[in-house]
């Protein structure tokens, strides 16, 4: 690997974002976006009005540290209707600068160098980078896919060894990083695997940060369960949330993580000198997102599960062999019945040129011992409108 001038040693190897560099890619070829997961469609009016009649008020200047009080009562609202976990808002709620900053500054708050994380791969792309910074070590436990025939949809579900992350859990590990429902692969935690990831925080004393920004797009029945509900998870575990994918506005930036206050206030230690604060008017905002109706938030599911339908229909269509995700924006597939090789970097580099789609190749997304293990797989989104993901299964099934 060539070494980047001035950057740390810390974060050599991290170079671009694969979303960057996808988006960048469909922007210059005018190839449908299927990479980077935002939507192309708008969030709730009343959240939208909320942040538009903010703007030109207070709500212009800083907000407090731990986020606008109204924010933080909201989520904690919030959390006892769907997950059932009772947060204090003075304390054990803390408003950061999206699930990143939550994510970041935990680590930042809690690692000791050489500390050791546990997670699954494949992982977001920001927990590896967010570890080095906190001159943390990764310890990588490979989600294992379960194996399509050539051509076929899938609806097993990845899941890892228990015996395989047992092995993982060392004396430095600090912390166990966990997602759920899960980037890029569309899993969901089950309660069998649940039990088994807090026997395992449990038997080795080990913190959890759980990031659980896909905790609203479940499909099939599927149910999102927090790993903070289970006996003796609370006072260990960081829950991480944000509006971005729940009301539409992944450009907001507006997450919070709750958790025992002891630990939220060793997050806002590092997270004060981050950010501080940020997002001011939309705070108010998501506010009112959060106190919506039941409906609102089984509409947005049920709205997405069928936009999954349509492109996992096109990619079975266009000789990818997919696994149907249970929950998030994203259907992963395998290449290598259309392209030898196996590249997956390399197809989604002439996708755009060759059937005018950008997706993301998954490789990224494991820690580079093991990232054989994810070469061959490539994810779309699917939170596009109708219309968009129509053109783009459309140009696919043409491309062959
Ligand atoms: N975690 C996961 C699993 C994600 O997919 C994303 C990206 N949308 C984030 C965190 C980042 O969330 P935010 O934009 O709120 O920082
Ligand atoms: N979370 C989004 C995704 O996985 C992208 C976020 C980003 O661009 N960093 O596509």
């Amino acid at each position: 690997m060539t070494r980047a001038p001035h950057l740390t040693s810390r974060l050599q190897g991290f170079g671009t974002t694969i979303f960057a560099e996808m988006s960048a890619l469909a922007q210059a070829t005018g190839a449908v976006n299927l990479g980077q997961g935002f939507p192309d469609s708008s969030g709730p009016p009343e959240v939208l009005e909320t942040a538009r009649r903010a703007v030109g008020t207070a709500h212009d200047q800083y907000p407090p540290g731990p986020g606008l009080p109204e924010l933080r009562a909201a989520v904690a609202r919030h959390h006892r209707r769907f997950s059932g976990l009772d947060f204090d808002p003075d304390g054990e709620v803390l408003v950061t600068a999206g699930a990143t900053e939550a994510i970041t500054a935990a680590l930042l708050a809690l690692l000791e160098p050489g500390d050791e994380v546990v997670l699954l791969e494949p992982m977001y792309d920001s927990y590896a980078a967010a570890v080095a910074m906190a001159g943390g070590t990764v310890r990588a436990v490979p989600l294992r896919a379960p194996a399509p025939a050539a051509g076929e949809v899938t609806r097993g579900r990845w899941t890892f060894d228990p015996a395989e992350l047992r092995r993982a859990v060392t004396p430095r590990t600090r912390l166990l990083l966990l997602n759920s429902p899960h980037n890029p692969t569309g899993a969901v935690l089950d309660d069998a695997e649940l039990a088994e990831l807090a026997a395992v925080a449990t038997h080795a004393g080990l913190l959890v940060l759980t990031d659980e920004v896909y905790e609203h797009l479940v499909f099939d029945g599927a149910r999102h369960r927090s790993i903070a509900t289970l006996p003796g998870m609370r006072e260990r575990t960081l829950v991480v949330s944000s509006a971005g994918k729940t009301f539409s506005v992944t450009g907001w930036k507006i997450g919070w993580v709750c958790g025992p206050a002891p630990l939220v206030s060793a997050v806002r230690t590092a997270k004060q000198f981050l950010t501080f604060v940020n997002g001011g008017p939309f705070q108010p905002a998501v506010a009112v997102g959060l106190d919506l109706p039941d409906a609102f938030f089984a509409e947005l599911a049920a709205d997405l599960q069928r936009r999954r339908d349509v492109l996992v229909e096109g990619l079975h269509a266009a000789g990818l062999p997919v696994v149907v995700p249970q929950a998030t924006y994203f259907a992963t597939v395998d290449v290598r019945p259309v392209r030898a090789d196996g590249d997956g970097v390399a197809f989604c580099r002439e996708l755009p040129h060759r059937a005018g789609v950008v997706g993301i190749p998954v490789g990224p997304f494991y820690d580079p011992a093991d990232a054989h293990l994810g070469r061959h797989l490539v994810r779309f989104a699917f939170c596009k409108r109708d219309e968009v993901l129509a053109e783009a299964v459309e140009r696919l099934r043409r491309a062959g």
